[in-house]
């Protein structure tokens, strides 16, 4: 059986520090479904499509991942996909509260599934999508701290 797993988020933007957890994720999955929860109510700093296509662009050329849009539940998502495992990141002891919390709740709800986390690595436990929001919005330049992309010029311009 394949072994499927879904790296959820809003990636608002996509960052290194998510493009490094998913790097150092791939040879422990055949398949890495980054899936952007996505709430067209809920205020959003870039649009769907182009973090849609950022993302693609950062994992250009790799069979093993796949990049898609959810709105219903994690768990939901997870068992439509087929995938037993999410993917997640740890960089502090409040992500730590904060997921715990999380994992145990999808596990009540879906007890197949497997929430596996990995610690960021030093360099990027600072790298934080909020502060990089505001970094743009005030017109600072945030490129040391995204993917290497085409139109990286437009996310600065946000
Ligand atoms: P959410 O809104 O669900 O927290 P995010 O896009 O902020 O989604 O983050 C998705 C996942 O990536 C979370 O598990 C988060 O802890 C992790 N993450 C975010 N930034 C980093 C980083 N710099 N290093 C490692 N993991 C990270």
């Amino acid at each position: 059986m394949e072994r499927i797993a879904v790296f959820p988020g809003s990636f608002d933007p996509f960052t290194i520090g998510h493009q490094s957890i998913v790097k150092r994720a791939l040879p422990m999955f055949d398949k890495i479904i980054i899936a952007i929860g996505y709430n067209s109510e809920k205020k959003q700093f870039f649009p769907i499509e182009k973090r849609i296509e950022w993302i693609k662009q950062a994992f250009r050329n790799n069979p093993k991942i796949e990049v898609d849009t959810f709105k219903e539940l994690t768990v939901t998502y997870c068992k439509k996909r087929n995938a037993k495992f999410i993917l997640r990141g740890l960089r502090t002891a409040a992500d730590f509260e904060y997921e715990r919390a999380i994992a145990q709740t999808n596990k009540k709800m879906y007890p197949e599934i497997e929430s596996v986390f990995l610690l960021t690595t030093p360099e990027h436990t600072m790298v934080n999508s909020t502060i990089i929001r505001d970094i743009i919005r005030h017109g600072g330049d945030a490129s040391q701290f995204l993917p290497d992309i085409d139109d990286k010029e437009a996310y600065l311009r946000g």
